[in-house]
């Protein structure tokens, strides 16, 4: 075996399991290391309480003095709770979160120091921008940004730092992170929900949207993961035979989890529970090694922090237990991929869950009015929807065996099927007469509250009605879901104004607010009705029937990506105040460009590799084949022909493959080249799509081959088998 792969493999074998102790109750542990609300309380002043209550509240400004009281808390709490540091935390378009730490520590005079943390310190700081991906929107000349504290969401101690949720923007207010128009979608959801909740009830102020996310992962051991150069720098495999025993016999999904598995969750939930994350669910997913965390959900902002918050303590965690967290969506070929189902729905300050059926016809009024609304928003939204979750390493796992498809679809359950075919049939047109209303209600009113049928889930579908919520599906395990997030709420924000604005003409010309509202309902069934599919998403049928269905079919990246120049999107982000247009084209640009990176370092590391490392093991091996053969030769004399067939015909074989592999590499080479003078960023990224990365999988086609052939011994890399099922 070659020496590091034999070194992983021994290393992971006697690997020794990391204990994880834990005794006492957990509620006892939950949120101890946030600053929340019961804190403040106990921490700061009345008026100060009370003021900031109202910034969380009602977003309304918090005044210098203030936040001078606030910082001071603030100190006080995380010095008592270990801190020496404290750090803006914030959300670049990078993907991942950043922070700068500063001490509290402050020297005043000759041996003489204090802690210090000033309102200045917590409201508003200026990190080092530059290398944050801004989309041309900072100009060197201006190069500044600044992070903001975001009071909404609230402050952590992690190790010995105090970290301060903040959203960062340019010095020309434009954002330049995730949080800041995540807000502002999440504003405009609440402002047009609460207008159309006072059809039903008065009393209603705000309404929150509330997120519950599913993240999945694998893990895999340290020393393999070192041992795989693809794996470290690319964050999946780019080659790799599949095992003979993936996922066939479903044996991992909710199998039994071993000790050093388990004492990593342990302890990464433990860490998540001080951290205030509510985490409950433990269990494997469907691969060999993969696993899934879901807490229960949370108002929206504050339930992304927290998943951006668990990837890194999945990271920090694992490396502890000798285990590395892979996010990336296909990481290895054959076995399923990684997403992160973003279950989404709307909620009331008077605790009503707007998409939860409700207990009588009036509550189901309100229920269908958010349901039909949210639909038709995905029907005339449902490019902007795709575009949210395109990247380059979600492109591997979009369409795949187990993952939705690339086509936006809404599947709803054949109760609810029924349900809205019957009123886009039922209500007639011209004025109701009592009876009609009473036989509608009496029919509104059957919506059972548990939707048994959606318990039987479809899982092609990429947006699914799952009862009392929305689960968007095709989220990748990577992915910062406020993009998805922002764009559902945007758009749901859009179509609840224009909803709106619909009943209030019909109310105006003489309709009754419940018919009003019916009619303009079963206006939107109708016109929405093509986005609504209940049937398999896999395979060429369902492909062709959307096109029948003039749903489109952004198949990847680049052709998503477009998206967010159309006028029509950009007149609706504007509208509702979430994104500039320059904001809109800044992300797309910065989007392009990491399609792009992510190709490149994947297409040089194949080149690379298959150069370096594989190639020569090739050879070595057919040397092998040829001493033999030569040898037979010698002795064996006429015979030789017959005895040396097998060797004879791998080492063509190897020929073969090794030719072709060296073929493709140049020319993807070539291609690449090419490619990098493409000055239009748009277009380098689909020469990109269509001259360098088609040749990943035609490649990985030989080395397979080769990896089969080869002298097991020799084999550079660990084989996904071992990786996958050593234990
Ligand atoms: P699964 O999809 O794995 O079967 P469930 O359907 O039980 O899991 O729930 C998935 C997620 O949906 C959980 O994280 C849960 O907190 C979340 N969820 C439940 N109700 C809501 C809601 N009203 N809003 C947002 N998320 C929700
Ligand atoms: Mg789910």
């Amino acid at each position: 075996m070659s020496s590091v792969r034999r070194n992983a493999y021994q290393d992971v074998l006697h690997r020794e399991v990391k204990k994880f102790e834990w005794t006492g109750k957990i509620s006892e542990k939950f949120g101890e290391n946030v600053f929340y609300e019961d804190k403040m309380r106990e921490y700061l002043p009345e008026q100060a309480y009370k003021s900031i209550k109202s910034a969380i509240q009602h977003g309304t400004k918090i005044d210098r003095n203030i936040a001078d009281v606030a910082a001071s808390a603030m100190k006080e709490w995380a010095l008592e709770k270990g801190a020496t540091h404290y750090t803006h935390w914030f959300q670049p378009l990078t993907g991942a979160t950043a922070e700068k730490h500063d001490a509290f520590f402050k020297p005043i005079g000759p041996g003489r120091a204090i802690e210090q943390f000033s309102g200045d310190l917590l409201v508003q700081q200026e990190p080092d921008a530059s290398s944050f991906p801004n989309g041309g929107i900072r100009n060197t000349f201006e190069a500044r940004g600044y992070t903001a504290w975001d009071p909404s969401s609230p402050a952590f101690v992690i190790d010995s730092t105090l970290c301060i949720p903040t959203i960062f923007i340019a010095y020309t207010g434009e954002a330049l992170d995730y949080k800041m128009p995540l807000l502002k979608a999440l504003n405009a959801v609440d402002k047009a929900a609460t207008e159309v909740c006072k059809y039903f009830d008065k009393n209603v102020e705000k309404v929150i949207a509330t997120l519950g996310w599913e993240q999945e992962y694998f893990l895999i051991d340290k020393a393999f993961y070192n041992a795989r150069p693809d794996l470290m720098m690319t964050g999946r495999v780019l080659f790799g035979h599949p095992p003979a025993k993936g996922q066939q016999l479903d044996d991992h999904y909710f199998g039994s989890i071993p000790a050093r598995i388990t004492n990593f969750m342990r302890e990464f939930e433990m860490e998540a529970i001080r951290l205030g994350i509510p985490v409950t669910t433990r269990h494997n997913e469907v691969a060999p090694n993969q696993f899934e965390c879901a807490p229960i959900f949370e108002e929206c902002n504050l339930a992304n922090d927290h998943n951006l918050l668990l990837m890194d303590l999945l990271e920090k965690v694992a490396r502890k237990h000798d285990f590395r967290i892979i996010l990336h969506e296909k990481p290895f070929p054959g076995l399923n991929g990684s997403g992160k189902h973003n279950n989404w729905a709307l909620a009331t300050d008077t605790g009503v869950n707007l998409l939860a059926p409700g207990k009588n016809p009036k509550s189901n009024l309100q229920f269908l009015t958010f349901f039909v609304n949210t639909i038709k928003a995905i029907h005339e939204h449902s490019d902007t929807l795709r575009a949210s979750i395109a990247s380059a390493s979600n492109d591997h796992r979009l369409g795949g065996h187990e993952a939705p498809p690339a086509i936006v679809s809404a599947f709803i359950g054949s109760h609810l099927t029924t349900l809205l075919d019957d009123l886009e049939k039922n209500i007639k047109a011209g004025k109701m007469t009592p009876a009609d209303k009473t036989e509608l209600k009496l029919n509104i009113g059957k919506i059972p509250q548990i939707l048994l049928d959606n318990t039987d889930r479809n899982r092609t579908s990429p947006f699914a009605f799952t009862g009392n919520k929305f689960e968007y599906r095709a989220v990748g395990s990577l992915a910062n879901c406020a993009q998805p997030m922002i764009t559902i709420n945007t758009i749901v924000a859009r179509q609840l104004q224009l909803f709106k604005i619909a009943v209030d003409k019909r109310i105006k010309d003489g309709n009754g607010k419940d018919e009003a509202i019916l009619k303009e309902l079963q206006k939107l069934i109708k016109e929405s009705k093509s986005i609504r599919f209940e049937g398999n998403g896999y395979g060429e049928e369902w492909v062709i029937e959307a096109k029948k269905r003039g749903l489109s079919n952004l198949k990847d990246t680049p052709s998503a990506l477009k998206v967010w120049e159309r006028q029509d999107v950009i007149d609706v982000f504007e509208k509702m105040e979430v994104f500039t247009k320059r904001e809109l084209l800044a992300r797309q640009e910065i989007e392009y460009e990491k399609y792009i990176m992510r190709n490149q370092i994947e297409a040089r590391l194949i080149s690379d590799l298959t150069q370096n490392h594989i190639i020569p093991v090739v050879v070595d091996y057919q040397n092998k084949l040829i001493q033999n053969i030569q040898g037979l030769t010698a002795i064996l004399g006429d015979e030789a022909i017959q005895g040396t067939t097998a060797q004879k015909g791998i080492l063509i074989d190897l020929s073969m493959h090794m030719n072709k592999m060296q073929e493709f590499s140049r020319e993807m080479l070539e291609n690449r080249k090419q490619a990098n003078k493409i000055e239009d960023i748009a277009k380098r990224a689909e020469a990109y799509r269509d001259t360098v990365r088609v040749f990943f999988t035609k490649i990985s086609y030989h080395t397979d081959k080769l990896e089969i052939l080869v002298d097991d011994e020799t084999w550079p890399f660990p084989k996904l088998r071992e990786m996958l099922f050593t234990s």
